[in-house]
């Protein structure tokens, strides 16, 4: 009998821009696989028959099915599989944390290194993007029903997608002079480039959905009377954009930014082409990002790519409490930022100016766990000490923004300000409006908006057929 061929437990690596290039541009870090080794990963898939991948994965891509296509060169059969689930692909091979939904969950992770499905996805979605002859979309008939959709995040867009491929009419408002949410203001170019948004904003477009800018619902118009006028159901994904802050002293001092304005200042107002583009940006010389999470990351690395000599990222608990994605936080390292762990600011100190000159911080060390399930920080007494600074990025977490809730009687919040909503439907409280994304969570992740849009597109679908 023939021996079974041997699969290769070592995936394809990508290839990436070197470090020291890489960390003064805000050019993709990496550069995506080539069709031949998009070809090799794909054909290391073993097709199991359990599909823990498709499970593992929130809106249930048809992650074999893509795979094998790609595999057996069938691009637009990939394009067909991929697509069915999923309306971003582009966006969510690049961000999505997929070391912990689809690939943490593939079969050949036991053994070795499981299938590169983001890369993969990624590769698929660009592929497509290159081509002209792109085949229309299926859009179902009118059915004469028209849907609101507040907020152009990845929740309001999947939202969008799926109903406007149902045939109901839909109009998307955003606050905002471009569509995409944090895809545009908050990811740096770098780790998502903005053409690739765009381009599945397009195609989103394409589907029929028309997309209002500059529409900051809750000032123009209220979600009453969006409903008075003639809209038969609302979706809410606006999205949690307040940031919040640490509350210690000196930190009104200039020179102190939150993340969403450091990041959408670089990002969305491009400061790092001044005086091309009319925003600028603090020239900094040693920058301390407060925080751990992704926001952190690009914050750090954005600070590296404006011209910082040195970039410190201050985190209170211990490299393996870091919640940002394993790839960006050896990303991060790579390009030379500067992990200061088990450490908390305690006070900003400022100049006769008025200008942030040193932050005294306090370091920690670790506990029992506590309700998270991850170790406490605990403070090590008279462990102060200074750092020299001259720009402080405070990256600790957002909250959803009250417009949305303070000028719609009858939707429920919680405490932090997140609406209610039922987590299979997106229902909320109020009669004909559904919500979903960071709004309800609070700021989590892409792929979970994703895959609250789509919930809430199926039941906002059933109940417009009654
Ligand atoms: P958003 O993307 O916030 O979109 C909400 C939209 O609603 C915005 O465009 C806003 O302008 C608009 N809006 C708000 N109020 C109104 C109003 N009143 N009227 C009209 N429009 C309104 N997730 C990952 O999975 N992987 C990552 O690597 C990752 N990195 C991140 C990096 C950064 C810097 C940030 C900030 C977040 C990151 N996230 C990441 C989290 C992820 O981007 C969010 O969870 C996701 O974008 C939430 O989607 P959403 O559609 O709910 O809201
Ligand atoms: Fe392929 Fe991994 Fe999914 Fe199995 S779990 S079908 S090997 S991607």
């Amino acid at each position: 009998m023939a021996d079974k061929p041997k699969i290769n437990l070592n995936r394809i690596k990508m290839p990436k821009q070197e470090p020291e290039i890489r960390a003064h541009n805000f050019d993709e870090v990496a550069t995506g696989y080539t069709l031949e080794m998009a070809k090799e990963e794909a054909g290391r898939c073993i097709q199991c028959k359990k599909r823990n991948c498709v499970a593992g994965c929130p809106v249930n891509v048809n992650i074999p099915e893509f795979v094998m296509a790609l595999r057996d060169g069938d691009m637009w059969g990939a394009v067909d599989q991929l697509k069915a689930n999923n309306a971003l692909p582009g966006i969510c091979g690049r961000v999505c944390p997929q070391e912990s939904q689809c690939e943490f969950v593939c079969t050949l992770g036991k053994k070795g290194a499981p299938i590169a499905i983001g890369r993969l996805e990624r590769f698929v979605a660009d592929w497509e993007c290159d081509q002209s002859d792109k085949p229309k979309p299926q859009i179902a008939p009118s059915t004469g029903k028209k849907v609101a959709i507040v907020g152009s995040g990845p929740a309001g867009l999947t939202t969008a997608a799926d109903l406007a491929k149902l045939g109901h009419q839909i109009t998307l408002f955003e606050a905002l002079h471009v569509a995409g949410g944090v895809l545009m203001y908050g990811i740096p170019e770098f780790r998502l480039p903005k053409g690739i948004v765009q381009g599945e904003v397009d195609y989103v477009k394409t589907l029929g959905v028309d997309v209002r800018l500059n529409s900051v619902i809750g000032k123009i118009d209220t979600i009453d009377e969006l409903l008075a006028d003639s809209y038969d159901a609302i979706f809410l994904g606006t999205g949690a954009g307040l940031p919040m802050f640490l509350g210690l002293p000196g930190e009104n001092l200039n020179g102190i930014y939150s993340a969403n304005e450091y990041l959408t200042r670089t990002n969305l107002m491009k400061a790092y082409l001044f005086p091309e583009y009319d925003t600028p940006i603090k020239k900094s010389r040693r920058v301390v990002v407060i925080g751990g999470g992704n926001v952190a990351m690009d914050s750090a690395r954005c600070a590296m790519r404006l011209g910082a000599e040195e970039v410190y990222i201050v985190y209170r608990r211990s490299r393996e409490e870091l919640p940002a994605r394993a790839e960006e936080v050896e990303n991060a390292e790579e390009e030379g930022i500067i992990f200061k762990l088990l450490t908390n600011p305690k006070r900003f100190i400022g100049d006769e100016n008025g200008w942030v000159t040193q932050m005294e911080c306090l370091e920690m060390e670790l506990g029992e766990p506590d309700d998270s399930g991850r170790r406490r920080p605990i403070v090590k007494e008279g462990s102060e000490f200074l750092i020299d600074v001259d720009t402080v990025v405070v990256a600790l977490g957002t909250t959803p923004n009250p417009l949305i809730p303070s000028t719609t009687p009858g939707l429920d919040t919680t405490r932090k300000g997140t609406v209610v909503a039922e987590e299979e439907t997106g229902k909320t409280v109020k009669d004909k409006v559904w919500a979903g994304g960071d709004l309800v969570t609070g700021a989590a992740t892409v792929i979970s908006a994703m895959g609250a849009g789509k919930r809430a597109a199926a039941a906002i679908d059933a109940y417009l057929k009654g």
